[in-house]
C-alpha cells in the first residue's frame, strides 16, 4: 500500500526532540519546596521546633542548637524515603502508559504511546486505545467509541476518507479523522498522526486519562484507625506527664520538655511512612519481575490469593505455533518432518485452503504458523495464490468458531471460498452424515492426543450470475462447504510453566486453566504443564447449561475449561467469589474486562493484550508469562511478611521508650530521655523499620505455607502480643540496669548513658531478631540485606561519637562510661536478644509440628 511505510526511526526521533513527546502535560508533579512544606506541617516537626524554642528560653543554646539541627537531618532523611518512593511511582507510570503499534522502516513495531510522532502510521484494532490524534488511511469495519470526547457512549463508525479534508471536531458517523484517547470497539485499521500530546483534541481538553490509580487501600484504612488510636492515647499521656511533672517538681518548662520527649516518642508517624515505603517499593519491585501495579490495593490481595484461572494460549504456553501435522482421509503427514520434495500430494490442498483462510501478513499465530509451511512446502507448486483477490471476509464468532475468506482468482469466473476454524465448527458448516462426524471427532482426538490444536479446513465455491460482492450471501452456512482436512498446530508449554504450577500447589494456590479450545487439546496441555488431572474438566456449553449454584459446586473440584468464551469468565469469578475463593483472572480482550473487573486480581496481558483490557485489570502481565504471575504472588507474601516484621518492631521498640520516658517521671527517678535522646532513637528505627524490612528476602516457607485469609488483619493479636512481649522484654531489661545504677548511687549523666546505650543495644538486637521470624538471629546474619548494615553501622557510629566527643556527650547529658558499665549495658542487649529469640523458639514450637520452619503467619490466631 503506498505511504504505509512509515517513517524513518531516524526521522521519528528528530520529531520527537523537535515536537515533544506525545503526552499531556503531567497533573502535578512535586516539588521538592513543595515535599519540603509538606514535611514541615508534619508533627514531628513541630515537636522539634518547640523543643528547640524551650532550650532557647531556659538558656541551653547548645540543646536548642542540636534539635534544630536535627530537624534538618530528620528532613533529609525524609526527602530521601519520600524521593525514593516517588522514583519508584515514576518508573511504573512510564511502564504503564499506553503502547502503541506503529510501522517505522517498514515494519511494524510497538512503542511507548509518549514515543509517537507526527506521520507515524498507526496500526489499530479492536480494544486500542488511539494513542493520538490521526487520519484513517486504510480501514476494515472500523468503529470507535469516542464518548471520552463527546459524551456519546454509541460507537461511531470510521471511513478512509480524502486526505486533504480539515481536521473536525469529534463526532458524527463516517469520517475518517480518530482522537486521541478515543477506543476501537471493533474492526481495523491504519492511520497517519496529525497531532500528538497537547496538540490533540483531548490536550485541547485538558483531561488526562489516569494511568496509575491511587485509592485508600484496606491496609492504609486499618492503619489510619490505628494511627489515629495511638495519637489520642500518646496525647493524654503527654499531658499527664506535663502535668505530674510541673505539679511534683514545680518546673513547668522541663516539665514541657519530658512531655515533649514522650510526645516524640509515642508519635506513630513511622506507620504511614512504612506502609507508602512498602507499597511503592513493592510494586517497583513486582515490576522487576515483568509485572506492573496498576493499583495499591492488588499489592495487598496478591499473597491471599487462592485461585489463579488462567488462559491457555499465550500464557500456559508460548502462543508460537508450528504446523505439526495434517490428517485427510484417514491418512496423516507428519508436516514437521516433510520437505518440498517428500510433502504428499494429498495433503497440499488442505494446507493451500488453509492459507486461504488467513489474512496474508497477520500476527495471528496459527496464521503465522500456516504461511510458514506454507512457504516452505508449497513453494513453486499451484497452490500459492500471490495474485488472487481477497473480496470479503466472515470474521469468527463464538457463536460459530469459523472464519472464511472469499476470493476471486485473477482470470476466475467464480468465487472461491476458503474456511478454517474449530472442528465442529467446520463439521457443521459442512452438514456432515452422523459417522462423518464421529469419524472427525476421533481424527481430532488422537491429534489433541500430542497435544495439539486442531482446525478443520474446508473450500467451497459460489458462481453467481455476475460476479459482485454484493450478491454474496450474509453468512458462512449457505455456502456448500465440502471438508479438506485438519491440520495439528503444536504450541509448546513455556519451560517456567510446569515449576510455577508446583509452587502454586505447595502454596496452597488452585490454578484454573481456561481456553477456547478442544477439550482433548486442553487436557493434554493440562497433564504437560503439570496441572492436576483428577480434578474434572467442563465445556462451554455445559457450562452455560449450568445455573449458578450448580457451578459453584462443580467449580471446587474443576481445574480445565475448554471451549469458553470470554464472557463466561465472568460467571467463573463469580462463582469462584461465591465460594469465597479470592481470584486471580488473566485476560486480554475487550469481551475479558468484566471478568478483569470481578476478580479479586485482574492480570491483563502486556504483550498481546488490549487496552481495554488493560485499563479493567490491577496487573499488566509484561511477557505473558504464567510462572511470573506466580512470582508477584510470591512477592505479595513477602511483602506481607515483612510489614508485620516492621509493624512488630516499630510496636515492640516504643514500649521501653515509653517507659522510660514515664516511669521517672512517676516514680520521681532522674529524667533520662530528653527530645535529642529521642531524636536519635527516631533516628535508626525510622530507616529500619521502612527500608530495612522492606529489603528483607522471603522467608523460607513463603510457598510452602496456605494464603493468608483476605480479611485477616494485618494487625492480629498475635503480631500486636508479639511487638507487645518484646518490648516489655527489653524494658524490663532497661529497668534492671536503671534500678542498679541506682542502687550504686552513680551521677546522674551516668546512669543516663548506661540506660541509653542499653536502649540502643537492645533496639539493635531487635532489628536482627525481627528479620526472621522463623530463622534464628545467628542464621539469619547470612541473609543478605546492605540496608541493615548501613543503619547499623551509623548507629553504632554515632553511638560511638556521643560516648566520645566531649562536646556531644555534654549535649546529650552523658558522661564517659567504664569499660565494665559499657559491657553491662551490651550484655543487657545481648540478654534481649536471648529473649526474642526463646520467644521466636516457643511460638515455633507450638505451631502445627510437622512442618520445619511454620512462621506466625501461618499460625491461627487464636483471638
Ligand atoms: P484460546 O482461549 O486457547 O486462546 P481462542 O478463544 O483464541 O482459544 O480460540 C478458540 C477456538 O477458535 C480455537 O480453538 C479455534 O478452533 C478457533 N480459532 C481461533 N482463532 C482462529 C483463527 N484465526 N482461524 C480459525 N479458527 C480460529
Ligand atoms: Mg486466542
Amino acid at each position: 500500500m503506498a505511504g504505509t511505510s512509515g517513517l524513518s526511526e531516524i526521522e521519528a526521533a528528530k520529531r520527537l526532540r523537535l515536537e515533544g513527546a506525545n503526552e499531556l502535560p503531567a497533573a502535578k508533579t512535586r516539588t521538592v519546596w513543595r515535599i519540603a512544606l509538606e514535611v514541615i506541617r508534619e508533627p514531628m516537626f513541630l515537636l522539634l521546633i518547640l523543643g528547640g524554642t524551650i532550650y532557647f528560653v531556659l538558656g541551653d543554646v547548645g540543646e536548642g542548637v542540636m534539635l534544630l539541627g536535627f530537624v534538618i537531618v530528620v528532613m533529609r532523611i525524609t526527602l530521601y524515603q519520600e524521593r525514593k518512593t516517588e522514583r519508584a511511582l515514576e518508573a511504573l507510570r512510564d511502564l504503564s502508559s499506553p503502547r502503541a503499534l506503529v510501522i517505522r522502516d517498514h515494519l511494524p513495531r510497538r512503542i511507548a504511546g509518549s514515543e509517537v510522532v507526527r506521520d507515524d502510521i498507526l496500526v489499530l484494532a479492536e480494544g486500542d486505545r488511539v494513542p493520538a490524534d490521526a487520519l484513517l488511511i486504510s480501514d476494515l469495519h472500523l468503529s470507535v467509541d469516542e464518548s471520552l470526547l463527546t459524551g456519546e457512549s454509541v460507537p461511531v463508525n470510521k471511513l478512509v476518507g480524502a486526505e486533504s479534508l480539515e481536521f473536525s471536531r469529534p463526532g458524527g458517523d463516517g469520517t475518517p479523522f480518530l482522537y486521541s484517547g478515543t477506543l476501537i470497539v471493533q474492526g481495523e485499521g491504519l492511520a497517519r498522526v496529525q497531532a500528538t500530546g497537547a496538540r490533540t483534541e483531548l490536550g485541547k481538553i485538558g483531561t488526562a486519562l489516569q494511568t496509575v490509580n491511587v485509592e485508600p487501600t484496606t491496609l492504609k484504612l486499618e492503619t489510619d484507625r490505628l494511627v489515629r488510636l495511638i495519637a489520642s492515647g500518646g496525647l493524654v499521656l503527654c499531658v499527664l506527664v506535663v502535668l505530674g511533672y510541673g505539679l511534683i517538681r514545680g518546673h513547668w518548662l522541663d516539665g514541657l520538655l519530658a512531655g515533649i520527649a514522650l510526645a516524640m516518642a509515642l508519635l506513630p508517624e513511622e506507620i504511614p511512612v512504612i506502609l507508602t515505603v512498602f507499597m511503592a517499593l513493592g510494586a517497583w519491585r513486582i515490576a522487576q519481575h515483568q509485572v506492573l501495579t496498576r493499583r495499591a490495593q492488588v499489592i495487598e490481595t496478591l499473597g491471599s490469593a487462592t485461585v489463579l484461572c488462567v488462559d491457555k494460549t499465550g500464557t500456559l504456553t508460548h502462543n508460537h505455533m508450528t504446523v505439526a501435522s495434517i490428517a485427510t482421509n484417514r491418512e496423516h503427514c507428519d508436516v514437521t518432518r516433510s520437505n518440498p520434495k517428500t510433502f504428499p500430494e494429498n495433503f497440499h490442498t488442505t494446507l493451500e485452503f488453509g492459507l486461504l483462510a488467513s489474512h496474508p501478513g497477520s500476527f495471528d499465530p496459527m496464521e503465522c504458523a500456516l504461511a510458514e509451511a506454507g512457504d516452505r512446502l508449497l513453494v513453486n507448486t499451484e497452490h500459492l495464490h500471490g495474485d488472487w483477490n481477497l473480496v470479503r471476509e466472515y470474521p469468527l464468532s463464538p457463536a460459530l468458531l469459523a472464519l472464511s475468506h472469499v476470493w476471486r482468482a485473477s482470470d476466475g469466473t467464480r468465487y472461491v471460498i476458503a474456511t478454517k476454524g474449530a472442528p465442529e465448527a467446520i463439521a457443521d458448516l459442512c452438514h456432515l452424515s452422523a459417522s462423518d462426524q464421529l469419524e472427525v471427532a476421533r481424527t481430532v482426538e488422537t491429534m489433541a492426543e500430542d497435544g495439539l490444536r486442531v482446525l478443520g479446513v474446508a473450500r467451497a465455491y459460489f458462481q453467481p450470475v455476475v460476479l459482485d460482492p454484493s450478491v454474496l450471501p450474509e453468512i458462512q452456512h449457505d455456502f456448500e462447504f465440502e471438508l479438506l482436512g485438519l491440520i495439528g498446530f503444536e504450541d509448546p508449554v513455556r519451560e517456567t510453566v510446569p515449576a510455577a504450577i508446583a509452587a502454586c500447589r505447595s502454596a496452597g494456590v488452585r490454578v484454573i486453566m481456561i481456553t477456547g479450545d478442544h477439550i482433548g487439546t486442553a487436557r493434554h496441555i493440562a497433564q504437560r504443564a503439570g496441572l492436576s488431572l483428577e480434578a474434572e474438566a467442563i465445556i462451554g456449553p455445559e457450562l452455560e447449561a449450568m445455573n449458578d449454584e450448580e457451578l459453584e459446586r462443580r467449580v471446587r473440584n474443576t481445574s480445565i475449561f475448554a471451549r469458553v468464551v470470554p464472557e463466561q469468565k465472568l460467571r467463573l469469578v463469580n462463582a469462584l467469589k461465591k465460594n469465597h475463593e479470592v481470584v486471580a483472572m488473566t485476560g486480554d480482550g475487550v469481551n475479558d474486562a468484566p471478568a478483569l473487573r470481578a476478580a479479586h486480581i485482574g492480570v491483563a496481558m502486556g504483550a498481546r493484550g488490549t487496552d481495554v483490557a488493560r485499563e479493567a485489570a490491577s496487573l499488566v502481565l509484561l511477557d505473558d508469562d504464567f510462572s511470573s504471575i506466580v512470582r508477584a504472588v510470591r512477592l505479595g507474601r513477602r511483602i506481607f511478611d515483612n510489614l508485620r516484621k516492621a509493624f512488630v518492631y516499630v510496636t515492640a521498640i516504643h514500649v521501653p521508650i515509653a517507659g522510660i520516658s514515664l516511669l521517672p517521671v512517676l516514680a520521681g527517678w532522674p529524667l533520662i530521655l530528653q527530645p535529642a535522646h529521642i531524636v536519635f532513637l527516631e533516628l535508626i528505627i525510622d530507616p529500619a523499620c521502612s527500608i530495612v524490612f522492606e529489603a528483607e528476602p522471603e522467608e523460607d516457607d513463603v510457598m510452602r505455607r496456605p494464603p493468608r485469609g483476605l480479611e485477616q488483619p494485618i494487625f492480629d493479636r498475635r503480631t500486636i502480643g508479639m511487638g507487645l512481649a518484646q518490648g516489655l522484654g527489653v524494658l524490663l531489661v532497661t529497668l534492671g540496669v536503671f534500678a542498679w545504677t541506682l542502687t550504686r548511687d552513680r551521677d546522674e549523666p551516668e546512669i543516663r548513658a548506661m540506660v541509653f546505650v542499653t536502649l540502643i543495644a537492645a533496639n539493635l538486637g531487635l532489628i536482627l531478631s525481627n528479620r526472621s521470624w522463623s530463622r534464628s538471629t545467628l542464621s539469619s546474619l547470612r541473609v543478605r540485606n546492605p540496608a541493615l548494615w548501613w543503619v547499623m553501622g551509623a548507629a553504632v557510629t554515632f553511638l560511638t561519637l556521643v560516648l566520645s566527643v566531649p562536646l556531644l556527650r555534654d549535649l546529650f547529658g552523658f558522661a564517659t562510661l567504664h569499660l565494665e558499665d559499657l559491657g553491662l549495658c551490651l550484655g543487657a542487649g545481648i540478654v534481649c536478644l536471648g529473649w526474642f529469640e526463646l520467644l521466636k523458639f516457643w511460638l515455633r514450637s507450638r505451631g502445627p509440628g510437622d512442618q520445619g520452619s511454620v512462621t506466625l503467619q501461618a499460625l491461627p490466631d487464636r483471638g
